[in-house]
């Protein structure tokens, strides 16, 4: 799955730095997540590292892009090998 910001996101600039895929960036109005990064850090993590940073837990998972462990994982796959 992928994760989503919410509107309750107070732009604290904490979890952008946190992902591991630069998922994250700023949005209009507040951060977003590229549902085509996120690979709800599996690859890097146990768990999601925006979710630990977020002082307003305002990162659920994206109802629009769920995935299964697998499809995460072959997303972190293609990842690693376009940075190369
Ligand atoms: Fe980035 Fe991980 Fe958060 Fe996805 S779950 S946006 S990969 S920090
Ligand atoms: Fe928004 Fe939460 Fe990220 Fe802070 S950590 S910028 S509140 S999503």
């Amino acid at each position: 799955m992928a994760l989503l910001i919410t509107d309750q996101c107070i732009n604290c600039d904490v979890c952008e730095p946190e992902c591991p895929n630069e998922a994250i960036t700023m949005g209009p109005e507040i951060y977003e997540i590229d549902p085509h990064k996120c690979t709800e850090c599996v690859g890097h993590f146990d768990g999601p590292q925006c979710v630990e940073v977020c002082p307003v837990e305002c990162i659920p998972i994206d109802p629009n892009h769920v995935e299964d462990r697998e499809t995460l994982w072959q997303k972190y796959l293609r990842l690693q090998a376009e940075k190369v």
